[in-house]
Order: C-alpha cells, then structure tokens, then sequence
C-alpha cells in the first residue's frame, strides 16, 4: 500500500507566498512521487475558529482550490477536495479528544498567539484546532505532512494522540512527520513574525499585480544600507530571506557582502525582487483566471475529491469506533 501525505490551508483569503512556499510546494513535491498517495484539503472547518467573514467562507474555499490547481495540483493524482464535506473529520476529533487534556491545549504557543490576536476569541474551537488537525491527519493514517514550521506545534500533538490511541485501543497509528520545503518559514513583510493572511500588510498574495508587489516590498523597514554586521532580523533580514528564496543564495551572499562593503541599494533590491516574485506567480494567475471561467470543473474536482476521501476515512473511522467499544452491528 502506498504511504499517504495529507495537508490543507485555510480559506482565510487567497494563498499569500508563506503558504505557496512552505505548504503547497512540499504538495507538488509529494504528489509527483509515484510512492505517496497524497491528499490536500481546503480546511474551511479550522477557518471558523477564529473571526471570519461568512458572506465570503464558500468563495474563499473554492478560490484556493483554484490557486492549488493552478499551481499545479492535479485531481488525477491527488485527492483535492474541501474539509467540511468530509464530515467524518470532525467525528474522528471527537473521539480524538477523549485522548488529550484541556491544559495541553491551554499551553500551546499558536493557541497563545492567536488569543493575543483576538482576544474575544478564546472558544472552545479554537482550543480544540490541533485535535481537529490531528484527526485530519490520523483519519487517513498519514505519515508525512507538508506543512510550514509553523505548524511543528501542533504535528507534536497529533504525535502524542496517535501514540496514546495506539496504546489504549490497540490501534495502528503512525505518527506523522513533517515534510519540510526550502520556505518552511517565509517571513512577515513587516520584520515581525511571519507571513500570514491574519496580519495586515504581512503578506503579498498569489493574486498579487506587479505593482502590489512593489507597493507593499517598498513598506518593509530598512536602514542605511550597510554595517559592521548583517542584521539577523528586522526588514533588512526579510529582504534577504526573500533574495535567497527567489533569486538564489549566490545572491544573498553577493547583498550580504555589499551591506558590509560599499552598501545595498534598496531601492534597486525592492525592484529586482518585486520583478522576480512577479515573474514567478504571473503563470499561476493566469492558470487560476482560465480555471475561474470553467467553475462546473472546479465543483466536479471537490465533490469527487470528497468522495474518494470519504472512501478512506470511514474505514479507518470504524477501525476506531470498534475498538474504542462503540456500539457495533456484527
Ligand atoms: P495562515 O497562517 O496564513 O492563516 P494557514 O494556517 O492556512 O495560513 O497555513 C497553510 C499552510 O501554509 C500551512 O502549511 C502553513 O504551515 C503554511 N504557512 C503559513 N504561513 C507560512 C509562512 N509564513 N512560512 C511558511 N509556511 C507558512
């Protein structure tokens, strides 16, 4: 049997370079190897657990299913459906949860974080987030999860459930690794944290124009230009994180040497930058505006996509349930 990979975004808005770089790069990656059978999700499901706009939940779902089949996700090959139509997930959470405590949860620093974020926002769901992740990975039994570093946090619970279900069920679990990419942590445009669609004027989107990307490169703070150092973080150590994920590592080392030396024009790096990101998502764009006018397609890849996912989970659903001791017809 194949080994499988599962992974999924938000439907928070449209994918930003952090998710491009760290998620759905490692999805190609994975999809192309003939040895993993892959399946990735849109998680509309974990999209509620902090404030959303509902008038837009739907739209936002279908618009990154799109942004994954133009960037190269291919429904022959994967399993590309939506979370909320795979409703044994949130089953396979439920029983999960009798497997963790409430101050596990409580310690998480992503937990911590986003009720910094939205301090009204400390519900029951956003609590339970990394159960629900772990039940989306271990309802399919998957090994490996390619997802940013981000994410590390909470692969280690759904690590620590998969082994206490194991233990206390005689179930067969694996624990899921995560499947690291070269952007497994791409920076916040701000120097503060990392890109996400939760931070205004953090990220630059896959829907970005050209001069979107300018306007919001020209925002990240800078300074002189050179030093007795390189800085290791601020605006300046964005840039270059940025420099070496698109245009290469000799051309980190080539500003890295000039801000030591006769000093970095920010102005010429922010272009140079803003012309390469560009050049990059400019063939994805146009993938997802041809796919916006086929939208009988996109709904054809999710329904079959729910199907096929529904066909494996609920096998492993009942595995647990038997074995938990649920009421069972022989
Ligand atoms: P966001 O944090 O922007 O709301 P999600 O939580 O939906 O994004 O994450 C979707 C995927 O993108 C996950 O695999 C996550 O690890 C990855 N990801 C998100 N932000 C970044 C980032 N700044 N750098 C690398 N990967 C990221």
């Amino acid at each position: 049997m194949k080994r499988r990979v599962f992974s999924g975004s938000r439907p928070t808005g449209r994918l930003h370079l952090g998710n491009y770089l760290g998620g759905v790069r490692g999805y190609l990656e994975l999809q192309e190897n003939p040895d993993y059978e892959t399946i990735y999700m849109v998680m509309d499901l974990h999209a509620i657990t902090t404030p959303y706009d509902k008038e837009n939940l739907a739209k936002y779902t279908k618009q990154v299913v799109i942004d994954y089949l133009a960037c190269g996700l291919d429904p022959e090959k994967s399993i590309i459906t939506v979370q909320s139509l795979v409703p044994e997930h949130a089953y396979l959470a439920h029983l999960l949860s009798s497997a963790v405590t409430v101050a596990r949860m409580l310690h998480l620093p992503t937990y911590k974080e986003k009720i910094k974020q939205h301090p009204d926002g400390a519900t029951v769901a956003l609590l339970n987030y990394p159960v629900l992740m772990s039940a989306d990975i271990l309802a399919y039994k998957a090994e490996l999860v390619p997802v940013g570093v981000d994410q590390e946090p909470h692969l280690e619970v759904a690590r620590e459930i998969a082994r206490k279900m194991n233990d206390k069920y005689n179930l067969s679990f694996p624990e899921p690794k995560r499947f690291a990419t070269k952007g497994e942590y791409v920076p916040s445009l701000t120097g503060e944290g990392k890109m996400s669609k939760s931070v205004e004027g953090s990220y630059i989107s896959l829907g970005d124009s050209f001069s979107d990307i300018k306007t919001k490169l020209a925002k990240v703070p800078t300074d002189l230009g050179k030093g007795s150092a390189v800085p290791k973080e601020g605006g300046v150590a964005v840039l270059l994180q940025l420099v070496e994920l698109f245009l290469g590592k000799e051309e980190r080392f080539s500003y890295e040497k000039k801000y030591l030396g006769e000093g970095i024009r920010y102005q010429e790096l922010k272009t140079r930058l803003a012309e390469e990101i560009y050049e990059q998502i400019k063939p994805i764009q146009k993938r997802a505006f041809e796919l916006e006018s086929k939208k009988g397609f996109v709904d054809e890849v999710i329904y079959d996509g729910a199907k096929r996912a529904r066909k494996i989970v609920s096998s492993v659903l009942s595995e647990v349930k038997e074995k938990m001791g649920l009421y069972f017809k022989k």
